[in-house]
């Protein structure tokens, strides 16, 4: 398929949205080595090209971020709590899912923030709108490969509450979750070799109990990582 074919496609299903009213003053504030840190999460997890405007919108409105152990239920997950946002997203998605799922999740905040009515759905009329905005600046091919473009643009026209609901979708996001699993174990690295993970480099340093640790070629920070990662392996 050309590109100016792919694009005809991705015109004629989605169709930008009606901007939301300017967003409300963030509700909680956040400190540099805060936002450092959350730069620095986003990096590893979302595709190049997303990482400012991810980054972009937690600065809007900012979110207590943490990134949780796999859990088969759901990818992410969105709450209010004690005057605090706080968003979840499991560690063990590919990029593209895991941009879908951050943005899915602010979708739920910025609902929460501009909804007028007492009780909102939770993937009701006002996420989706604030999911398409949200979703409409990234959905283009810096960000994501063509085979999930296509059928995440056809999803974003009317988004159902999992982005796996949408089989065409869910089929392109597994063929990349696959491709994460052709790497090796961690634990069969040999100690001081280099391998890539999450597009980092790393050496492997020494084995503790189910994680190893390692450093990380650039900052040559050390970090451990569960044994059971899939990691691939680079020359030195
Ligand atoms: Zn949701």
């Amino acid at each position: 398929m050309s590109l100016s074919q792919l694009f005809k496609i991705v015109k004629k299903n989605f169709q930008e949205p009606t901007p939301i009213p300017a967003a409300a003053p963030p509700v909680n504030s956040y400190t540099p080595q805060v936002a450092k840190k959350m730069h620095e999460m986003l990096t590893k997890h979302v595709p190049a090209d997303a990482v400012e405007y991810c980054f972009d919108l937690w600065k809007e409105q900012p979110f207590s971020f943490k990134i949780s152990r796999s859990r088969s239920t759901c990818f992410g997950n969105y709450i209010y709590k004690d005057g605090q946002h706080k968003i979840t997203v499991n560690n063990d998605l590919s990029l593209y899912a895991f941009v879908i799922t951050y943005v899915h999740e602010i979708a739920h905040q910025r609902a929460w923030l501009g909804k007028s009515r007492r009780k909102i759905e939770p993937h009701g009329k006002e996420w989706k709108k604030n999911f398409q905005v949200l979703m409409s600046p990234i959905l283009n091919l810096n960000v994501f490969p063509e085979t999930i473009l296509i059928p995440l643009t056809h999803y974003m026209s009317n988004p159902a509450a999992s982005s796996v609901s949408y089989a065409p979708l869910a089929r392109a996001l597994q063929s990349f979750e696959l491709g994460e699993k052709s790497g090796i174990l961690l634990s069969e690295v040999g100690d001081n070799q280099w391998f890539t993970f999450r597009n980092t480099v790393f050496q492997r340093l020494e084995k503790r109990r189910t994680r190893i640790l390692c450093m990380e070629r650039a900052s040559k920070r050390r970090y451990t990582i569960l044994a059971t990662a899939r990691v691939d392996l680079v020359e030195a």
